[in-house]
């Protein structure tokens, strides 16, 4: 029987730095102890709503950013888990617990005492001599309340609920559909003729899959590592296309795991929130607390960006065509054909494939060389910590400490695809960052990835758009790492989406610096240094296919801003939805069987809804922000220092745009990107 006695998951953890005790903890453990943390988390709201005295700043809006504690550590442990180590016991559960989670959410949100009580503190904001932390923090939970319904009737209260409650389980399903179609694929090879074209890595990982599983010869699957080198270099074409269509097709093939009208169901219920609460669209909510501040704001980014984007695309395509025609190909090149052959062009233009680099990507001296690019810039190390407990043998836990020797943050490092876990690559934390009683109370961050394993003979050999990747996430790292606020709901990356993905994106113009890579980059048996003449092609290469990869962001961004800018429910065909939100981006002919709306996790599973072009705002600040340091050095200390007081410190405690000024001098312009990635 489980008890909050035994419970390993309630009571104080008794670990280094009061770490999740994984070693201990079970699934039947969650469920108990996320209605024992809820239980205590409506205590603590109780405890200011029954508070007699005159609501203050302190004893309401504060007090509120410190309550639901154990509550969040318990659904930080759980859900990073069910991105990273999930079973079908822990999609039971999550869907057991997520209505409850919604209900107190909205129990807070709705509570009509306590929105009185932060009214009346609202109300007198301007007499308080609030520092601006604390300002942001009083508009924010003010608007919180507004934008979760507390104005509403009790009639629309009770309706808002609902669809909170619906939206929060479709989403789940959403995504466990995406994950069930794609572990239900694979393609299984008994002919070594069918693999011409294969580099050496891909045979080896995917024989290896094979015998994993007792089965003869090599299997694919549709995780990165092992599709995107069987779209770039597998020579049959047809296989190809399988590939492609069985990647494409995911949750769109009518199937139990079909989420075409979950897609339709969660449009219509954002919608139906949105409007609830007075706004014409979904779109225009999201975009209240944003940086870009409404739909126009998010069109004009995109639409600045299109012609250039759309017209270097084409002559792209036309370029990659006219290639694949001088090696025997005929007809039109499909999308199955097209990592195929822009590999191949690339490496006759560049004379530099994934598999020239990889040699000089030996994971742990990556991981060594981006600790160590924190290290020159911050002064902060990292020391692994084995006395930390993991929830997998693969994880890597660091304590990481501040210059002066001060205790930062600790840090998990999770490299390698599983069964369990999902694609993509993220950063999280199981804990946040908070002072309380004069305590600063550090992180516990994550990063997790899918990057290629270890084989027999070889190590892991990333390529370069996996040092990218871990690049990227680990500047979000940073971001959580280095918080400094007072108050957790203002801290580390809760920050508006918008401005969320500059610490990481910035870190990724690091990753083609030859005074950077020679830090870390040899060659894995030979110890040699990259050569000078690789790092040169890898800048040279850098813009290839620029107008495609930013036209294919730009098409997201508008299928995304579609989905959420409709004002009455969609009833129609989802694939027609989709073709006619990117028509203007449409460089290759409609493919019938293949559907992104229904994979799309950032809009429809994630935080990304109408806020998908935030990858593209993020590079406009990005290629800005870096541009100092190429100014001015890209180690210089003192640009460090700034970016980490004005940006990485400061999490969401004021308005990003003044920030961001404070360390810019002035707003951002698209010019320092176009000039970047060649569109200029
Ligand atoms: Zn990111």
């Amino acid at each position: 029987m489980v008890n909050a006695q035994n419970n390993p998951l309630l009571g104080e953890f008794k670990t280094p730095h009061q770490t999740a005790p994984f070693n201990e903890i079970k699934n039947e453990h969650f469920i108990p102890a996320f209605l024992e943390s809820i239980k205590q988390g409506e205590a603590e709201i109780d405890d200011i709503v029954n508070k007699t005295t005159v609501p203050t700043f302190e004893n309401t809006v504060a007090a509120l950013d410190n309550t639901g504690r154990l509550l969040n550590r318990t659904s930080g442990i759980f859900f990073n888990l069910m991105n990273s180590e999930t079973n079908e016991e822990l999609q039971n559960i999550a869907q057991e617990v997520s209505p409850i989670l919604t209900k107190f959410q909205n129990d807070i949100s709705l509570n009509p005492v306590l929105f009185a009580k932060v009214k009346t503190v609202y109300a007198q904001k301007e007499k308080l001599s609030l520092s601006a932390e604390q300002q942001t923090l009083l508009e924010n939970t003010y608007s919180n309340f507004i934008r979760q319904g507390a104005n509403l009737s009790d009639e629309q209260k009770d309706r808002f609920r609902q669809i909170s409650t619906e939206l929060s389980k479709l989403s789940l399903t959403f995504d466990e559909y995406v994950l069930k179609e794609i572990n239900s694929y694979e393609l299984h090879i008994t002919e070594k003729s069918q693999l011409a074209g294969l580099p050496e890595s891909s045979l080896e990982a995917s024989a290896g899959l094979a015998k994993s599983k007792n089965k003869e010869g090599w299997l694919f699957n549709l995780k990165m590592p092992s599709y995107l080198p069987f779209m770039k270099y597998a020579d049959n074409r047809e296989l190809r296309r399988e590939m492609f269509l069985a990647y494409g097709s995911k949750a769109f093939k009518g199937n139990e795991f079909d989420n075409q009208e979950n897609v339709k169901k969660i449009a219509a219920l954002r919608l139906e929130m949105a409007k609830l609460l007075g706004y014409k669209n979904y779109a225009d909510y999201a975009l209240e607390r944003r940086m870009a501040m409404n739909s126009g704001g998010v069109y004009k980014l995109l639409d600045d960006l299109y012609e250039a984007s759309f017209n270097k695309a084409k002559q792209e395509k036309t370029e990659v065509q006219d290639y694949a025609k001088r090696k025997g190909f005929e007809g039109e090149i499909m999308p199955w054909d097209w990592a195929y052959y822009t590999e191949k062009l690339k490496v006759e233009k560049f004379d530099l494939n994934d598999e020239m680099l990889k040699p000089y990507f030996e994971l742990s001296k990556v991981a060594d060389g981006v600790f160590g690019l924190a290290t020159e810039l911050y002064g902060i190390t990292f020391k692994p910590d084995k006395s930390i407990q993991v929830y997998n043998e693969e994880v890597i836990p660091y304590e990481v400490f501040d210059a002066d020797g001060k205790f930062l943050s600790v840090l998990y490092t999770d490299f390698h695809p599983r069964q369990g876990k999902q694609g993509g690559a993220w950063m999280n934390d199981f804990k946040g960052q908070w002072k309380e009683n004069g305590v600063d109370s550090r992180p516990h961050i994550t990063i997790v990835m899918n990057f290629t394993r270890p084989t027999e003979t070889k190590p892991a050999l990333l390529t370069f758009d996996e040092l990218e990747t871990l690049m990227h996430e680990f500047g979000h790292a940073l971001h959580g790492m280095l918080a400094n606020s007072t108050y957790s709901s203002l801290s580390g990356t809760n920050v508006y989406r918008d401005f969320v993905e500059l610490p990481s994106q910035i870190m990724e113009n690091w990753a083609i610096e030859k005074d950077f890579l020679d830090r870390f980059a040899v060659h894995y048996k030979t110890g040699e240094k990259i050569p000078a003449e690789l790092v040169k092609k890898i800048v040279d290469s850098q813009n290839y296919l620029a107008g495609y990869l930013s036209n294919r962001q730009l098409s997201f961004g508008y299928l995304d801003m579609a989905w959420h800018s409709i004002e009455k429910p969609f009833e129609g065909d989802v694939k027609e939805f989709e073709e006619n939100a990117w028509e203007k981006t449409r460089i290759f002919p409609v493919i019938p069987d293949v559907c992104m709306s229904t994979q799309f996790g950032h809009l429809f599973a994630g935080g990304y809804a109408a806020g998908y072009y935030s990858y593209k705002w993020a590079e406009v600040l990005d290629a800005d922000a870096f541009s100092v340091f190429k100014e001015k050095g890209l180690f210089n200390k003192e640009v460090a220092q700034s970016f980490r007081k004005n940006i990485l410190e400061k999490g969401g405690t004021e308005h990003p745009m003044i920030l961001y000024k404070r360390f810019r001098g002035h707003e951002p312009t698209v010019d320092a990107l176009l000039e970047r990635s060649g569109l200029k």
